[in-house]
């Protein structure tokens, strides 16, 4: 059964890990990831952006593949199920698909606007057991052109939407969607530690986790982050995976063009960088 984010997220915060996100995008990544996580007995939350949501066929349609699949392959360990920078309405969709986590992204608002909307998500989603994740400063990315530093979020208004109630705070800190460019200055700890001083015990999201050096990845857990989101990193590991296959020929030999022997390399090479992550976030193990 799918559970909100919230206690997986309480108790990484308490101890000091991680919890990772990662981002679905069909069936493949979605049992690579449980798979994975119940091998590693570590708590996990599958991301699912609005447009991985629509190439999937809708919300319904991957609450309907996810829930077989934790009984089918029997997940035990504590599954989230979380839409990520969603809208009003993307978020309104989900809670109604029985998502159990949703990420409300009012960052492109004015704070008062912001702070409006996510005050009534969170009556809604408080009402059904969910949790949900709010954003302050956005976090850019490389379509936006961002060269150097991500945008850091203001901490006063980091503790406006904490005290509002939200589960889990994302906030900039100089991270970035995709690929991080050469000349990119790191994260802002000052910005982070302002932000944990101001919000004490809400569980801090980091986003754009690919890329980051490990001691950052490190120090920022140490500093009050308890999510991090992992998205570009399996379809790097994916996309290298299923060209080395190809590259090769091997779809040419016997039945090597069955999808099924095709998307394998693939498949086990997003175990591998879930596992990697898992690891290194200090999530293996804490899923009981
Ligand atoms: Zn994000």
């Amino acid at each position: 059964m799918l559970v909100s984010a919230e206690e997986m997220l309480k108790k990484a915060k308490a101890g000091k890990y991680a919890v990772g996100q990662f981002n679905i995008n069909n069936l493949e990544w979605t049992k690579a990831i449980l798979l994975t996580a119940q091998e590693l007995n570590s708590p996990v939350i599958l991301g699912v952006s609005e447009g991985a949501g629509k190439y999937m066929a809708g919300y319904k349609t991957v609450v309907g593949m996810v829930n077989g699949m934790l009984e089918e392959l029997n997940i035990t360990v504590p599954v989230a199920l979380h839409l990520d920078h969603g809208s009003y309405d993307g978020c309104m969709k989900c809670i109604e698909a029985g998502f159990s986590s949703v990420m409300f992204d009012g960052s492109h608002y004015p704070i008062e606007e912001n702070i409006a909307k996510t005050t009534e998500l969170i009556n809604i989603t408080r009402e059904k057991g969910m949790s949900l994740e709010a954003e302050v400063g956005s976090i850019g990315g490389e379509e936006d052109g961002v060269v150097g530093k991500g945008e850091c979020a203001d901490p006063n208004e980091c503790k406006s939407i904490a005290d509002l109630g939200v589960t889990m705070l994302a906030a900039g800190i100089g991270n970035i969607h995709g690929k991080y460019p050469a000349n990119w200055e790191g994260l802002s700890f000052e910005t982070l530690d302002a932000i944990q001083q101001l919000t004490g015990e809400m569980p801090l999201v980091l986003h754009g986790g690919t890329g980051i050096p490990e001691d950052m990845i490190k120090k920022a857990i140490s500093l009050g982050v308890a999510k991090i989101n992992v998205n570009t990193e399996c379809q790097l590991a994916f996309a290298a995976a299923t060209r080395g296959y190809v590259e090769a020929g091997k779809d040419l030999e016997g039945k090597g063009f069955d999808p099924r022997k095709l998307l394998a390399p693939g498949f086990e090479a997003i175990k591998a960088t879930v596992k990697e992550k898992m690891e290194l976030f200090g999530s293996v193990g804490k899923a009981c």
